[in-house]
């Protein structure tokens, strides 16, 4: 089918719930990509922040082959090896307790909340569920999680929403003080706002939330559905703002583009949630398990040191093109936005597209790229050439 065709049946049969880029991708190799009609595109996206891995990787498509061959699912009353086996991976890793498996980043973030929720309920009793957010912040799309997220837009239409949310303003502790309260059993927050607009925190503030959470028996939550799984040249983003979590998510990267996510506790927290508490049917399916071991094995220390250091060769490449359409370039690792002026970040992500370059959108005014971590200095050097000829 071309283009046309398949728009066409797309117009005709699927909830427009999505504003598509006129583009069908058809297939793809490493951060190439190519579209039905034959166009060559360089990938700043990677789904959104997902194909970890690029296309095409050997390895990963192997193992998913390799394990669907065997068994492709099985409920979780039974045990599965990939699962077992990336559990004992991860878990060491991240400097945690336990993990839990499941499938999305909103499904990540309402077990996390379940689980302050339940914490602080066996030990305080009732009335101490609030969890307090961050204005700006991006948590997902189920009735709580859209309630979980700082951004009044987000709060609309579908009532009633799940109680037991306030707000207050990144990096200031003051705000954090006013929404304070004997009702909180929790503080969630992402150390780099992504759909908000690339915005990493303040270390010394992330300190201070930690220091805060730890006095009051808050549970420290964070939310690294975008950045986690060496998105930022580190397995977690948290281990480079030197706090741990009491519970961390996880999903976009894990599995290089199968369905995955999931949950990491310490262990104060690592027996809240007992048998019948919480499950999830398609949670840690094996051949999801098996891909996550493949992204696993390629984040080596070495690989993540790249990781970095491409993030910031693509930063330093884009600053240095002196565009007058930029008002700043920031981020950490392969996780980047770029402030956009003079025209709207949608016009700018558009041209590119014509040219040959996918990027992504993020708050008001910032491309974001969240490049495939594999990505090669050629293909970022020819994403920049690009980059030059738009925006000059
Ligand atoms: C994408 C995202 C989510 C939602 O993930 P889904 O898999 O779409 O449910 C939640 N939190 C953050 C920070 C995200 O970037």
């Amino acid at each position: 089918m071309n283009f046309n065709e398949i728009q066409s049946l797309d117009e005709s049969y699927v909830l427009q719930t999505y504003g598509r880029n006129r583009i069908a991708i058809d297939h793809g190799r490493g951060a190439t990509l190519w579209d039905t009609e034959g166009k060559e595109y360089i990938d700043f996206t990677s789904g959104i922040g997902v194909c970890s891995l690029g296309y095409a990787n050997e390895a990963w498509a192997k193992a998913i082959y390799g394990q669907a061959m065997k068994v492709g699912h099985i409920s979780n009353l039974f045990y599965t090896e990939p699962y077992a086996r990336l559990a004992s991976r991860l878990v060491p890793a991240a400097g945690m307790a336990a993990v839990f498996f499941g499938n999305s980043g909103a499904e990540a973030n309402e077990g996390m909340i379940k689980l302050a929720r339940k914490y602080s309920y066996e030990k305080y009793g009732e009335g101490r569920a609030t969890v307090i957010t961050l204005k700006n912040s991006f948590h997902g799309r189920t009735i709580t999680t859209l309630k979980a997220t700082g951004q009044d837009h987000f709060h609309e239409y579908f009532f009633p929403f799940t109680e037991g949310f306030r707000y207050a303003e990144a990096n200031s502790m003051d705000s954090l003080l006013d929404a304070a309260g004997e009702d909180v059993c929790g503080v969630m927050m992402e150390l780099i706002q992504g759909e908000g607009g690339v915005n990493p925190l303040q270390k010394d503030y992330v300190q201070a939330v930690a220091k805060l959470c730890a006095e009051k028996d808050w549970l420290l939550l964070i939310d690294e559905v975008q950045t986690g799984i060496g998105r930022t040249g580190t397995l977690f983003a948290y281990q480079q703002f030197d706090v741990l979590p009491d519970v961390v998510t996880f999903a976009k990267g894990i599995a290089g583009g199968l369905p995955f996510g999931g949950f990491l506790t310490n262990g104060k927290c690592r027996s809240v949630l007992r048998a019948g508490d919480h499950g999830s049917t398609f949670g840690g399916n094996p051949m999801s398990a098996a891909a996550a071991n493949v992204v696993m094995d390629v984040l080596t220390p070495d690989f993540l040191a790249q990781v970095a250091e491409k993030g910031k060769y693509l930063r330093e490449g884009i600053a240095a093109l002196g565009s007058p359409c930029v008002s700043g370039v920031r981020g950490m690792g392969l996780m980047t936005g770029v402030g956009v002026q003079g025209m709207t970040h949608k016009e700018l992500k558009d041209q590119l597209m014509a040219a040959g370059l996918l990027c992504l959108t993020a708050g008001a005014d910032t491309l974001r790229l969240l490049p495939p971590l594999v990505i090669t200095r050629e293909e970022i050097d020819r994403g920049l050439a690009i980059m030059a000829q738009v925006m000059k």
